[in-house]
């Protein structure tokens, strides 16, 4: 018998423009005993976000000070910014017995994966490549010179789907929300864990 009280971490990765956020929303509906880390950035807040609530907003010094105290669980830079996971949190909460859903990037789930091996990994798959593109595009975020960036940056990231324990087509929101919550229920039930 191990684990038994312990929640289970899961991670959802994949490339930019998948989907990650949405789909992270919509679970927060389906599966309101999931808790969401908050993660930490350097990034500056988008009209409507909440300190707290959407991130942690932090200068460069700040996040910096958090990497050298060893208070990231993982973190990465991404297109300029940091982003990274508060550990206490994750720590805190797993020990609660409460599952603990992360949405990062893929650079930062390989560190979990390091450090973190019982964690759970679910890639999120857009239907296609040109469906990505058509997501990123449509987005109206990004200049041609970085939409391409971001395809070869997506293509490169899907290359790294083998390190993951689970891949999700993301065709429809709901589907995959549901398959999100199957895995974790299948999770639940691993002899290891029960
Ligand atoms: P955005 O700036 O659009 O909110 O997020 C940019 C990217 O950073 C997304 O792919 C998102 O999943 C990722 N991200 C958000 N929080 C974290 C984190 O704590 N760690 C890592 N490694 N990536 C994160």
């Amino acid at each position: 018998m191990t684990n038994k009280e312990r929640g289970i971490l899961i991670v959802l990765s994949g490339p930019s423009g998948v989907g990650k956020g949405t789909v992270c929303k919509a679970l927060r509906r389906y599966a309101p005993d999931l808790v969401y880390s908050v993660s930490a950035t350097t990034r500056a807040p988008r009209e409507g976000e909440q300190e707290g609530v959407n991130y942690f907003f932090r200068s460069r010094d700040q996040f910096q000070r958090l990497i050298q105290q060893n208070e990231m669980l993982e973190w990465a830079e991404y297109v300029g910014n940091f982003y990274g996971t508060p550990r206490k949190f994750v720590e805190d909460t797993l020990n609660a017995g409460k599952d603990v859903i992360l949405e990062i990037e893929v650079q930062g789930a390989m560190k979990v994966k390091q450090t973190f091996p019982e964690a759970v990994f679910i890639f999120l798959l857009p239907p296609s490549m040109d469906e990505l593109k058509s997501r990123i595009v449509g987005r109206g975020t990004d200049s041609q010179e970085a939409i391409r960036s971001r395809m070869t940056v997506a293509a490169d990231e899907i290359s790294l789907i083998e390190y993951y324990d689970y891949a999700i087509v993301n065709d429809r929101v709901e589907l995959a929300c549901s398959r999100i919550q199957s895995i974790i229920v299948a999770e639940h039930c691993r002899k290891e864990r029960v």
